[in-house]
């Protein structure tokens, strides 16, 4: 398993950015269903080609308004510019309808000082005469492809040129799969390299060298008192050369390809910065993904007990949403506390694949509408019938009933609340779902 390269779709507004995005991602799911916090200007996609996959980011449109490009400078202090520059390759659409147009040539000028593979795409060339895509050659990024995404014509073409380069995807074979998957992240040096290499260090590791694997794989199988893991590592401490510099900026998107493959999501907050919001997008991430998840926070050395106190009442301020999660505070580079994240880490995943049988849920079920009857509705009471079980990490609990779309959120988290109890959830997210009989 490797990173999967990332594709940037960039243009003007209303070229037909999110139209191709469909077409490339087609049904598939989005790499989070719905994005909290700083990506929620960006759509994220998994698409692939005659097995190479990759991801797709369409960006949004620069230069919102039409005032030409006063507002690239907008653009590049937001977000998007970021996902620009964590793309390996960029595709940039162009509208044939409207011909070259100010705003392009100052797109094109701005990816020329990129330095990335530009693959340019001529769009909307239903009804235009093939030549009139021929000014666009002007821009320096060679012959534009010629392409009519809302009829899904020359999507293939594109997908074609586009992995040319780009690696095969490894067969998905059992070493690599073996073991709970732990992925460590956080914002920019919060610690998470100095952790990975504490959890690799620790003496009763053995880090496999995997067979097969290219050298930048981030996937790190290891074995620790007869357990299997594989340690994602978004931090690419893997990747750091000889000299300890560090070669892998952060990116949002690797950090939630590694939640979406892991098991296990560890998020680092560095006590020493305190718990800001970026920190809480990144438990965002986790919690959107339904992964299991633990919390370390890190830097706890060398902090006054002032100090101490204040992260402590932090902590219970900004987490309390979530009490479920166990928190640990932790000095990775002294190595204090972290050999104890291996238990939270084992039982949050337990927990995530826990296994019950229909009949013991509907049996809890049932003694909790005893104990507090669900409300009336239209002069009729909503009906629990039963309940299964639905997924795991994950765990999803489907309840089965009449009504259900009228249960109110109160009782909905009642219920969770007790098959959270009952099973000791801790450490994994639980998805109580309502399936309305008819
Ligand atoms: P975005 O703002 O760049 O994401 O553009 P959209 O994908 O939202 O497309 C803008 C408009 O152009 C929509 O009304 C699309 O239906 C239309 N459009 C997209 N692709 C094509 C195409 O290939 N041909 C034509 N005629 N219209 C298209
Ligand atoms: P990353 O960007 O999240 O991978 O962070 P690094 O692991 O590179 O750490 C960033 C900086 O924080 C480095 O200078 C580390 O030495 C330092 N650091 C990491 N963990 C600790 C810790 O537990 N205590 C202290 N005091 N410093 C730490």
């Amino acid at each position: 398993m490797n990173i999967k390269p990332v594709v940037a779709l960039i243009g003007r507004p209303n070229v037909g950015k999110s139209t191709l995005f469909n077409q490339l991602t087609k049904s598939r799911q989005a790499l989070v269903a719905d994005m909290a916090g700083l990506t929620r200007d960006r759509q994220y996609g998994d698409a692939s080609y005659e097995n190479k996959s990759f991801i797709v980011v369409d960006t949004g449109g620069i230069g919102e308004a039409d005032d030409g490009l006063g507002s690239i400078d907008d653009y590049m202090a937001t977000q998007s510019y970021t996902a620009i520059h964590e793309a390996d390759i960029v595709v940039f659409v162009v509208d044939a309808r409207s011909g070259m147009i100010g705003s392009d040539e100052e797109i094109a000028r701005f990816l020329h000082t990129l330095g990335k593979p530009v693959f340019l795409v001529a769009n909307k060339m239903d009804g235009v005469h093939e030549a009139s895509a021929a000014e666009f050659f002007a821009m320096g990024f060679g012959e534009p492809l010629p392409m009519a995404a809302s009829h899904g014509k020359g999507v293939n073409n594109l997908l074609e040129v586009l992995t040319a380069d780009m690696p095969e995807d490894e067969p998905s074979d059992e070493t690599q799969d073996k073991g709970l998957k732990l992925a460590i992240i956080g914002r920019p040096n919060v610690g998470k390299s100095t952790l990975v290499n504490r959890l690799l260090g620790e003496e009763r590791v053995v880090v496999y060298d995997m067979p097969g694997t290219t050298r930048d794989s981030i996937y790190i199988p290891f074995e620790r008192e007869g357990r299997n893991y594989t340690l994602i590592d978004t931090a690419g401490v893997r990747r750091r050369g000889r000299i300890d510099e560090k070669v892998e900026k952060f990116s949002v998107i690797k950090t939630l390809q590694a939640i979406k493959d892991a098991n296990v999501v560890v998020v680092v907050i560095d006590a020493h910065e305190g718990i800001v919001d970026q920190d809480l997008h990144m438990l965002g991430y986790a919690l959107d993904a339904g992964r299991a998840i633990v919390i370390a926070i890190n830097k706890w050395d060398n902090l006054s007990s002032e100090q101490k106190d204040i992260v402590k009442i932090e902590i219970e301020r900004r987490f309390n949403f979530v009490p479920w999660v166990k928190i640990h505070l932790i000095s990775a580079l002294y190595g204090n506390g972290v050999g104890n994240l291996y238990p939270s880490i084992h039982k949050a995943y337990d927990a995530s694949m826990f296994k019950v049988s229909t009949s013991r849920l509907t049996q809890i079920l049932q003694d909790a509408v005893e104990a507090h009857q669900p409300p009336m509705v239209g002069g009729r009471r909503i009906k629990l019938r039963y309940a299964h079980l639905g997924g795991h990490n994950p765990p999803v609990i489907v309840i089965h009933g009449n009504q259900t779309s009228a249960l109110p959120k109160s009782y909905q988290r009642y219920l969770e609340n007790v098959y959270r109890d009952v099973f000791k959830l801790e450490g994994t997210p639980l998805h109580v779902e309502f399936k309305q009989n008819a």
